[in-house]
């Protein structure tokens, strides 16, 4: 698939993972997800890859940076980590292009080359996919911005239910000690 879905894809976990860690982990596996499922590619030859290949290198590094740059600030780190994931398996494009080598071991070159599914009249797939991604992405990233810039929804990060849960608890705690 396509390097720019895959950030996409990285931006929606970091919206939903709370975590760096995990959320670079779910990044990695929905890169391999991702890739397993019918998707656009099959190239005619080396001239047509790096057509798409640079377009999408610069339009997946572009989106990166301008996720990063508009997350909120607590959750810029998460959401980096999982687009950072989920890019991390094709780095071995560019490396493989301009070194002649590989950073990951050959058996995981091979599982990533094996459970391509690609074919060359699947661009509207893909287009699809770039568009579900996007919007949900953004709608997930505005959501977390209004909510924290003070309207009363739920903030993103709980902050809102502890104040209401320590007095839920000394509540409790309170007619407990009451004598019987
Ligand atoms: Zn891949």
């Amino acid at each position: 698939m396509l390097l720019t879905n895959h950030v996409l894809s990285g931006a929606l976990i970091g919206g939903a993972v709370r975590r760096p860690v995990p959320a670079f982990l779910v990044g990695v596996a929905s890169h391999f997800a991702l890739d397993a499922i019918p998707h656009w590619g099959d190239w005619r030859d080396r001239h047509q890859f790096l057509q798409v290949a640079v377009l999408d290198g610069l339009t997946g590094l572009a989106v990166m940076t301008a996720f990063a740059a508009t997350a909120p600030p607590s959750r810029r780190v998460t959401l980096t980590a999982a687009m950072l994931g989920a890019a991390l398996p094709d780095l071995d494009k560019p490396t493989l292009l301009w070194f002649g080598v590989s950073p990951f071991p050959a058996v995981v070159g091979r599982f990533h080359s094996g459970i391509q599914d690609e074919a060359l009249d699947r661009y509207g797939r893909e287009a699809f996919c770039a568009a579900l991604f996007a919007a949900s992405a953004l709608l997930m990233l505005r959501s977390t911005t209004s909510r924290r810039a003070g309207s009363n929804l739920p903030s993103y990060d709980g902050a809102h239910i502890r104040p209401a849960v320590s007095a839920f608890i000394a509540r409790v705690t309170a007619r407990r000690s009451l004598p019987a």
